[in-house]
């Protein structure tokens, strides 16, 4: 059975909802606690203008910190919306850049006053760049399975995006669910679809779970073979430029879930559990992840 990556997504696109600013002091707990539980990639922050996303404006510090700290065995992700956030990334020690473009123009037009096609252009030039100075990109299509605002997104439309981050050399590729509109046919289809296109492509999968599918949408995309997942813990998170988002599926019930299926081995589940009822704790409100709260299958 293939080896599962876990990208914790958390930190960025779970906190980028939440009103209340939380202290860089504590993010970094809980990105201790994320490094502790064995996570394969941790998301740290956004590279948004901090007016826009006051949750994020210690991005950048919170990547200084890190790399004075000096490296653990996760990889320390951030998301990078234009060539002035791969500037910041590139000055504090970003390990892997995320960058994507929304397959809804009007998702697009909101999330970064551009449309999809310029988007398209300015990213893919800012991957490559990425790129050629020997950095770990990943790069995604935001809204892949539906928007809040256009509704149904045309398969077509995603698979012309994947088309040209393929043939700029950009391999690494997420397809995101941004609205949480997902459904399994759906899933297994469009990944199919990718897999297709070219047998050097790695594919990620991004759920929210909006509309109670975010589970079985993952065990569509494990079928269809996709290895990398990103979750948040607690199931927190929506997204704050998409009408009507919930969270990420959580991430410890998607390792308890794949533990069962004896993946996910290397992942302390206890230490994820813990992590979702600290952060339960610090907002004061039950998030929406299950096993935090029934606990987890002892055998
Ligand atoms: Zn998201």
């Amino acid at each position: 059975m293939k080896d599962i990556v876990i990208h914790e997504c958390g930190l960025r696109d779970g906190l980028q909802a939440e009103a209340r600013t939380v202290p860089t002091e504590t993010k970094l707990g809980w990105i201790g606690a994320l490094e502790s539980s064995g996570v394969d990639i941790i998301q740290v922050g956004s590279f948004v203008h901090p007016e826009k996303v006051p949750q994020m404006a210690d991005t950048d510090a919170l990547f200084r910190t890190l790399t004075e700290r000096g490296a653990g065995k996760a990889v320390f992700s951030g998301l990078v919306l234009n060539e002035k956030g791969l500037e910041r990334g590139l000055a504090c020690g970003v390990g892997m850049f995320c960058l994507g473009v929304s397959a809804s123009e009007t998702h697009s037009r909101k999330n970064t006053g551009m449309g999809t096609e310029e988007a398209q252009r300015r990213i893919i030039a800012t991957a490559k760049r990425a790129v050629e100075l020997g950095k770990r990109v990943q790069v995604s299509v935001q809204s892949a399975f539906g928007c809040g605002f256009e509704g149904r997104i045309p398969e077509e439309r995603v698979l012309s995006i994947v088309k040209a981050y393929l043939e700029a050399g950009l391999t690494n590729i997420s397809l995101a669910d941004t609205a949480g509109h997902a459904y399994p046919e759906q899933v297994r289809r469009l990944f199919g679809a990718l897999f297709e296109l070219s047998s050097d492509i790695q594919c990620t999968c991004h759920f929210h779970d909006t509309y109670g599918l975010g589970m079985a949408n993952v065990y569509a995309a494990l079928e269809a073979g996709v290895t990398t997942f990103e979750t948040a813990f607690g199931g927190l998170g929506g997204c704050p430029f998409t009408k009507v988002a919930a969270g990420n599926v959580p991430t410890e019930d998607v390792v308890h879930s794949l533990k069962r299926r004896g993946q996910c081995q290397g992942i302390d589940l206890g230490a994820l559990i813990g992590l979702a009822r600290d952060v339960s704790g610090h907002f004061g409100r039950e998030l929406p992840g299950r096993v935090y709260k029934t606990g987890p299958l002892s055998y």
